[in-house]
């Protein structure tokens, strides 16, 4: 049994299959996090994408509400009133998406729920793509956070896992599509619109990742497909 911080996007939603395909996990709890982000549309994608998988697996799922935290750290482009910057996910500019100690925060609550339900591990997706930008993603957090949790729950040990850590989206990806990830189903986009943006950090990463898989974005039509490869190649052109 294992807890995972489920935000219906496209890494944790491999994670979710990976866990339950490669790592064999009996039962999953997930555990996706309203922190008043303004994409909560990705929250209804977490929902749908748990019913899909249930099919497959034995998985639990929890809509955790932390939006009374919003005005404690709202700041940047995702919980504040700045612009998403439309740049590469890996560019500097995406620093205006960080939450302040955001997986800090949902990892405590996470073992929390983990040493109530008696789960052992606790897993989130960091990739190497949030290595740039957010700190709390890196490996030598992961291995920090991992210590800090051991030693606040000696009695009820909990790991943190994060085996994307040293992966690229392309390779999450590459691993997603051999498991059968329902991407159809996944949401990265930054904004919280009807449909993706296009050109947002995440959205730009999400097409780099299924270019370089050479397959389409099942969660696009054929013409937002179209578009998406020409503002990928437009901004990262150089890249
Ligand atoms: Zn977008």
């Amino acid at each position: 049994m294992a807890v995972l911080i489920f935000s219906g996007g496209l890494d944790s939603t491999t994670l979710l299959y990976y866990m339950a395909k490669v790592e064999k996990v009996e039962r999953i709890y997930a555990l996706t996090f309203d922190y008043g982000q303004r994409h909560a549309r990705e929250i209804d994608h977490a929902r749908r994408i748990v019913e899909f998988a249930r099919d497959e697996m034995d998985v639990k799922h929890k809509v955790v509400d932390l939006s009374s935290i919003k005005d404690l750290i709202a700041m940047g482009a995702l919980t504040g009133d700045e612009d998403v910057p439309k740049a590469h996910y890996a560019d500097k500019s995406q620093r205006a998406t960080i939450v302040p100690n955001r997986n800090m925060i949902m990892l405590s609550v996470a073992v929390g729920y983990a040493v109530k339900v008696g789960a052992k591990a606790v897993y989130y997706s960091a990739h190497r793509g949030d290595y740039e930008n957010y700190p709390d993603c890196r490996k030598e957090f992961v291995k920090a956070m991992d210590t800090a949790v051991y030693l606040a729950n000696i009695f009820n040990p909990v790991e943190i896992r994060a085996p994307f850590v040293d992966i690229d989206k392309a390779g999450i990806v590459e691993i997603g599509l051999k498991l059968g990830v329902p991407y159809h189903l996944t949401w990265s986009c930054y904004e919280g619109r009807e449909r993706p943006c296009l050109s947002c950090g995440a959205c730009i990463e999400r097409t780099e990742a299924f270019l370089l898989n050479g397959v389409k974005d099942p969660a696009l039509s054929d013409e937002e497909w179209k578009k998406a490869v020409e503002i990928y190649k437009r901004v990262c052109g150089r890249r």
